[in-house]
């Protein structure tokens, strides 16, 4: 099956809105009619608005960098995946690394999180990935298939297409370390294989694995020669739109 890569940019706590606003605008317009690649981003909860108003109806995808696990109700602060929803965001990012362990994020809460944002027909953005301490002790395949095991019951096969996971080694998150292609690839085989257990080899075939962790224009082509990489998931180099560009530009000949 051909996929057309999937390339998210996470922007993190960054940029201002007026920044956000002209970022999606050029974006857009340097897009155009052009639909090698799928393209997304995940600009802060205050943007969305306005950023969804501008990418609507470009197909460019705009996803929220987390959700509340609950519908609604008395959580102050936070934020429900009706409400990201309701703003036009397609996608959102869950159990993000920095959410795991700077906030301590679980893996039942990862996945009432998916849960809730299936619900609402909303796309999950599922980040699982392995610490440096973890892969140096062998135990990356145990961790994912911990992270993947948890985050994912109770998950029918029908929802699993409307997933994406991505990969997303912590040690290569914002230090400018990427993961080998070879050993990124490895980890997407075994994350396939796990979801052709659990859900059927169509499934599996179908799902979009994104590899995130440093990603730069000079290192994109690289992973997306990779038979598993379906796409890229960028943080860093996603702030700048000449280098996000450039890293969709390298995309579209894969
Ligand atoms: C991310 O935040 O998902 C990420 C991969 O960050 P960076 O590209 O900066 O490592």
């Amino acid at each position: 099956m051909i996929k057309k890569p999937f390339i998210v940019g996470n922007w993190k706590m960054n940029l201002t809105l007026r920044e956000g606003v002209e970022f999606a605008k050029s974006l857009r317009n340097s897009l155009n009619d052009r639909n090698e690649v799928i393209c997304g981003i995940c600009p802060s909860f205050v943007f969305l608005n306005d950023i969804c108003k501008v990418l609507k109806g470009s197909g460019i995808c705009v996803a929220a960098q987390n959700i509340h696990s609950e519908k609604n109700g008395a959580y102050t602060g936070e934020i429900s995946a009706i409400m990201v929803k309701e703003v036009g965001c397609t996608h959102v990012l869950i159990g993000h690394s920095e959410r795991r362990h700077i906030f301590n994020e679980a893996d039942a809460f990862i996945n009432a999180k998916i849960k809730v944002a299936l619900s609402v027909n909303l796309k999950p953005i599922f980040c699982v990935g392995e610490t440096l301490h973890e892969r140096e002790d062998e135990k990356t395949r145990y961790v994912i298939e911990n992270q993947l095991t948890g985050g994912l019951r109770g998950i029918s096969a029908d929802h699993i297409r409307d997933i994406v996971i991505a990969y997303e080694p912590v040690w290569a998150i914002g230090t400018g370390k990427t993961a080998l292609p070879q050993d990124a690839n490895e980890v997407h085989s075994f994350i396939r294989s796990f979801i052709t257990v659990e859900y059927g080899i169509d499934t599996a075939n179908s799902l979009y694995i994104q590899y995130g962790g440093s990603v730069k224009p000079e290192n994109a082509g690289d992973l997306m020669a990779q038979p598993e990489i379906d796409g890229l998931l960028v943080g860093g180099a996603s702030i700048q739109l000449e280098s996000f560009l450039e890293i969709v530009e390298v995309a579209s000949t894969h």
